[in-house]
């Protein structure tokens, strides 16, 4: 069986284009949605995804601004931060790239975001809201699961869902957005019991672990379809080797670029046994910054119309 391979960069263009239009329709009522990324310190993976938040933004037409902070900040001074973004009309989203600098208080930071511009979805109101299925904002690498699932015509309703992982960030959400599809949905951690068996019950795996290639062919149903949340760094040709039966490309690309990224999910595996399945990179990667333009496009809609972002998805 040839698995479908489910195209993360295409599908990411079809919603910036989509976008746009929504971007140019707004154009015509004089609003530009705008974009806050604040970045604390220098953490440099942060730094890289700030970079391309606001690129992104640009591109498509909104408004950006990045505010950096030292890595020396209070909880007051980012409190006061974001009390001041809250309070301007241009801004429409405002994001807080974590993670923040061990002094700060990261929950009271992102309790502070005025709900209506949390495009993250990480404030205690909106995940209230996605948890009762009431209109909010939802975080992004969740609802990218969930746009990839939904264009690439994978029924969800009905479907055994296992979601391995249960992150505030990532597993959770999934899981609800996938209940509130009509899933049946089981959500797996740490403290599983033969999580391999319990994998092997879904008709769509979600696996959001942070633990290299660790969802192997054994834990997959011939078949099924396998969604990659994760995005680990390889940098030793010992580790490549441990996990790539024909490591030969992905060696060569080690002596290249000095690291190779792969999924929670074993790449030859799962292209073995699944009907459909995400690569990484290239799957759930790219629709992560699209949701997030996504949220502040829907986010400037509502709030400057007065009224509240629908539930299940921005788009
Ligand atoms: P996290 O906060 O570290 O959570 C990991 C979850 O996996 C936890 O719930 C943990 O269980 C569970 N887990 C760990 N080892 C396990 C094992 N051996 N068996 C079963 N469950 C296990 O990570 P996260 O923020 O959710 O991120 C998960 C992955 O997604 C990471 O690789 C991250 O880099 C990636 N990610 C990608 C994007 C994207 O844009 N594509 C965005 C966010 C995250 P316990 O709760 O029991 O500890």
């Amino acid at each position: 069986m040839t698995a479908r391979i489910l195209d993360g960069n295409k599908i990411r263009d079809e919603i910036k284009t989509e976008l746009g239009a929504k971007i140019r329709a707004l154009a015509e009522k004089q609003i530009t949605p705008g974009l806050a990324a604040v970045l604390v310190g220098e953490n440099p993976a942060s730094q890289i995804y700030v970079r391309n938040k606001v690129k992104t933004s640009r591109e498509l037409g909104l408004f950006s601004e990045k505010i950096e902070r030292p890595a020396s900040a209070t909880t007051e001074e980012l409190l006061e931060l974001v009390r001041s973004l809250n309070a301007r009309g241009d801004i429409d989203g405002i994001l807080v790239q974590l993670p923040l600098p061990p002094q700060v208080d990261a929950r009271r930071v992102l309790e502070a975001v005025d709900p209506a511009k949390d495009v993250d979805g990480l404030h205690p109101v909106n995940i209230g809201r996605l948890a009762s299925g009431r209109p909010g904002l939802i975080p992004c690498t969740p609802a990218g699961v969930i746009e990839i699932l939904r264009r690439s015509g994978i029924e969800i309703a009905g479907a055994r869902a296992v979601v391995i992982g249960r992150s505030d960030l990532v597993g959770k959400p999934v899981a609800l957005l996938l209940l509130h599809q009509h899933a049946t949905v089981t959500i797996c951690h740490s403290k599983t019991r033969d999580l391999a068996a319990v994998a092997r019950e879904g008709d769509i795996i979600i696996a959001a672990m942070g633990k290299p290639a660790f969802v192997t062919g054994d834990f997959i149903r011939p078949g099924a379809t396998v969604v990659d949340v994760g995005i680990n760094r390889l940098s030793t040709a010992e580790e490549i080797r441990r996990i790539y039966r024909n490591p030969a490309d992905k060696l060569r690309a080690l002596e290249e670029k000095g690291s190779v990224l792969v999924g929670d999910v074993h790449p030859e595996d799962v292209a073995e046994k699944a009907g459909a399945y995400t690569p990484v990179p290239g799957g759930v990667g790219p629709l992560t910054i699209a949701m997030l333009m996504a949220n502040t496009v829907r986010a400037a809609e509502m709030r400057r119309a007065g009224k509240r972002p629908a539930a299940s998805s921005p788009l």
